[in-house]
């Protein structure tokens, strides 16, 4: 159960995110980060068009001021300020008048989705194009005389890439990457609530502390995000041990994740550790070089092994790219649910350490340290244990298990595997023995 504080921010961020007209540039990037920087302290880099990043080239900014098709008596059938779904993303300035057989190779419309406007792109292809419900197509369809067709736009080759990065600098110097994409205008699910939940873990990250780990937040565009951060930020790749990218986590379907490239890194069996914590069978994707910026994180030269946690992933689920991806289909309640397993994962990620006993051999004695349950006969479970930090005193399995591994060989994440016992008490008994002088952390 999310904090209602928390999901009454969430709501606020679902009702003044979405409307944001937002692309791989432009002022509804910016725009959104400055929101975001009022709930975490972002800062905001800006990437000049044409900068060369690894393969690619940064793109001229498209800034998007309107777009409409209307009638010759001037009813708008089709206009941006009513959904900005309807102009193709990128799309170069146009003011024609064009009759429908003209105007019908630009339009985009799901025939078997009659009320959703499609989301289209065209980044890397000078062109334009406009996407319609199918009634909107029918209408248009309709009128003999010419259309106004009027997309007024700009794409500014002195213009720039913007970034949000936050960083959280933990005791350790080795990294964990988080990553997230602000390049989709109003959908929902992709990704306003991977972009919410993404700035909700960071929070609770600074509010609880400073971190073992270093956490490095990324807000960027799709694709050239991820390439133009590391092309200009390299030494980040060896000091980052692994990573999230954070997207399509807010609907009604079941919870899932995305493997890493390899499969049972540390992520993994973090994932894997909180899913299991939390008695949920979550639908498993193996790793595979399509989907979002796990692709750049992953790639040869790079290979930041990276995972995904989601709820109705992209591609999975109907209304993705459409304009039914909305404030229907995505709740904060939702939202909660994948950001409570995200933090579960920080926190066995921050956690984690390998232990060693500092006896040299034989069991220590727990009786002299007041380890050991003073009514003895315990006939507890194994592998059944109480939050509570009385009743752990008496929960001598986890503990023998926790000492009998405390070899400087096994971590936390071991002992959590392989005794079945929650991960989070693993941490609470091994805190206690440590506090007892019994084990040290490696
Ligand atoms: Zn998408």
């Amino acid at each position: 159960m999310t904090d209602p504080r928390e999901l009454t921010l969430i709501r606020e961020l679902l009702d003044e995110l979405f409307p944001i007209a937002r692309s791989l540039s432009g002022a509804g990037n910016r725009a959104t980060l400055d929101r975001l920087a009022s709930v975490i302290p972002l800062k905001t880099h800006e990437i000049p068009c044409g900068t060369e990043v690894f393969d690619w080239i940064v793109p001229e900014e498209w800034r998007i001021r309107g777009g409409w098709i209307a009638t010759a008596n001037g009813e708008r059938i089709v206009d941006f300020d009513e959904n900005n779904l309807h102009v193709v993303g990128y799309s170069i300035p146009v003011n024609h008048r064009l009759l429908f057989s003209e105007l019908e190779p630009k339009l985009h419309w799901l025939p078997e989705m009659p009320h959703a406007i499609p989301y289209r792109t065209t980044y890397y292809n000078k062109d334009w194009g406009f996407c319609v419900t199918q009634e909107q197509y029918q209408k248009l369809r309709g009128s003999t005389e010419p259309l106004e067709v009027v997309i007024d736009s700009e794409l500014d080759a002195s213009g720039s890439l913007t970034i949000g990065e936050l960083l959280i600098p933990g005791r350790k110097d080795d990294e964990i990457l988080v990553s997230t994409y602000i390049c989709h205008p109003s959908m929902a699910n992709d990704n306003l609530s991977g972009v919410i939940a993404t700035t909700l873990l960071a929070k609770s990250i600074i509010d609880s502390g400073q971190p073992s780990h270093t956490w490095r937040f990324l807000f960027v565009p799709e694709t050239i995000g991820p390439i133009a951060y590391v092309s200009n930020n390299p030494d980040i790749v060896d000091r980052t041990l692994g990573g999230l990218v954070i997207t399509c986590c807010g609907g009604p379907g079941k919870l899932g994740y995305k493997k890493t490239f390899k499969g049972n890194h540390l992520v993994d069996r973090a994932i894997e550790l909180a899913f299991r914590d939390f008695k949920i069978d979550p639908e498993r994707y193996p790793f595979c070089p399509t989907g979002s910026d796990e692709r750049q994180y992953s790639s040869p030269g790079i290979r930041i092994p990276v995972a995904t946690i989601c709820k109705d992933k992209y591609h999975e689920y109907a209304q993705y790219h459409t304009s039914e991806d909305n404030l229907d289909f995505v709740t904060p309640e939702q939202i909660g649910e994948a950001l409570k397993v995200y933090r579960e994962v920080q926190m066995i990620l921050d956690s984690n350490t390998k232990i060693a006993s500092t006896v040299k051999g034989g069991e220590p004695r727990l009786g002299a340290r007041g380890l050991y349950p003073s009514t003895g006969g315990s006939n507890k479970q194994p592998g059944v244990t109480n939050r509570s930090r009385d009743a752990l005193e008496y929960d001598l399995d986890a503990m023998m298990w926790v000492l009998f591994l405390a070899d400087g060989d096994h971590d936390l994440v071991d002992i959590a595997e392989t005794t079945g016992v929650a991960y989070s008490d693993i941490a609470i008994i091994s805190n206690r023995l440590e506090e007892s002088g019994l084990i040290v952390r490696v």
